[in-house]
């Protein structure tokens, strides 16, 4: 019976009686693994030191006072807490939010912080739905919601997170030494403006988007030689992986979102062919380049005018669809069909030169024609230069599906 050092191949000789305490073959061993384990713990302690600056902690604890408990966090394991936060960190490109598909405040229930309740959806859509619900996704019954896990307003984030610790029992220290946990990009931005008006509170500043805190620094004269200019992505792709997602998860949908899926797929495609739609996702022919069907590769849309009325459909599906609704998609495919032709060789239609009413009174550029024209109520183009001539240019207050 011979055994190894616990720190190198060595192994350790049998030459005295401390043999059977032994773990490692030398001084210079021990030293080196009391180093290391010493450099872990300090690595342990910083980084639960960073939960209270980090944005996916922050956006949980934020989560937590909304609901006015902890119990949100209900049922996690290890990994389906550090999934929930890898999606909350994961953030699509586009203007979307994270939609619950089980509400927050729902009448007899309350939807849970949970990857399987969560998706990335459109923020005006969701503004829109509010807080109904069609079906699935996770939520606790009201009745089960205990006095001690409350989080009332007047709690402080540190507070909040102190209680989530021990309510999800060991769950946050596993998930520590197993994920980095860093310091949020706004930290810099808070600083800044606590420096300039100390009356604001660093809790409410963190619940803010990075715009906000822009806007607030610009609002204090402070420079904004930092700000980093984000290029703009449609929400096309949250919305496909999203279904992509929950294929993995939901078997008795599966059919419904895979249907929905290969639908979106062609429908990227004739959009992506319209510049002035907007439709672009840097990684979204790397991603379903294998869902693309060669039958229907060529789609163009028969009126490219009506991209914006063709684009509402597809968002309204998948969004819908995503928050547990039954769609007819034999119905909704039909709908789409309707739509498209499928040219042998399609083309890339560039710059507004499909819009044959350019006149001099049209000095609009091509992405604020496209802005004005998600107007709901202005479906076309043409819609949008009748108006222009009657003299109602006020730009849409909702843009639904801007890209
Ligand atoms: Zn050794």
């Amino acid at each position: 019976m011979s055994k190894k050092c616990s720190n190198c191949p060595v192994v350790i000789p049998n030459n005295s009686k401390q043999y059977k305490n032994k773990k490692y073959c030398s001084d210079r061993c021990k030293k080196a693994a009391f180093n290391r384990n010493k450099a872990k713990k300090t690595r342990i302690e910083q980084k639960k030191a960073n939960l209270i600056q980090n944005d996916q902690f922050r956006y949980v604890i934020k989560q937590c006072r909304r609901a006015g408990t902890v119990q949100i966090l209900h049922g996690h394991t290890l990994k389906s807490f550090t999934k929930t936060i890898n999606l909350i960190k994961n953030r699509e490109k586009g203007d979307v939010v994270l939609c619950h598909i089980a509400p927050v405040k729902g009448k007899t229930s309350i939807g849970l912080l949970h990857y399987k309740n969560l998706f990335y959806g459109g923020a005006y859509q969701n503004r829109k739905f509010g807080n109904n619900f069609y079906s699935g996704g996770l939520s606790i019954d009201k009745k089960l919601l205990l006095k001690k896990w409350n989080v009332d307003k007047s709690m402080s984030g540190n507070e909040i997170l102190i209680k989530i610790e021990k309510f999800l029992a060991g769950i946050i220290d596993r998930y520590i030494a197993e994920n980095p946990v860093l310091k949020s990009r706004k930290i810099r931005k808070i600083e800044m403006i606590i420096e300039g008006d100390p009356s604001i509170s660093e809790d409410d500043l963190f619940g803010r988007s990075v715009k906000y805190l822009e806007d607030k620094l610009r609002e204090l004269g402070r420079g904004n030689s930092f700000i980093k200019h984000y290029g703009e992505e449609s929400k096309y792709l949250a919305y496909v992986n999203g279904l992509t997602r929950f294929i993995r998860y939901d078997r008795k949908r599966r059919p419904l979102l895979r249907a929905l899926r290969k639908i979106m797929v062609m429908g990227y495609m004739a959009l992506d062919r319209i510049e002035v739609s907007k439709t672009y996702n840097k990684y979204f022919y790397t991603e379903y380049e294998l869902l693309i069907d060669p039958k229907y590769s060529q789609a163009m849309l028969i009126n490219p005018r009506a991209w914006s009325e063709f684009k509402d459909l597809l968002y309204d599906a998948a969004f819908k669809v995503l928050h547990g609704y039954d769609l007819n998609v034999k119905k909704f495919r039909k709908k789409i069909m309707s739509y498209l032709t499928f040219p042998e060789k399609a083309w890339k239609q560039v710059g507004p030169e499909f819009i044959r009413y350019k006149s001099p009174w049209f000095s609009k550029t091509t992405e604020q024609l496209a802005r004005v024209s998600t107007k709901p109520e202005v479906s076309s183009v043409d819609q949008y230069i009748r108006n222009a001539i009657s003299g109602d240019l006020s730009l849409g207050k909702s843009q639904s599906h801007c890209n």
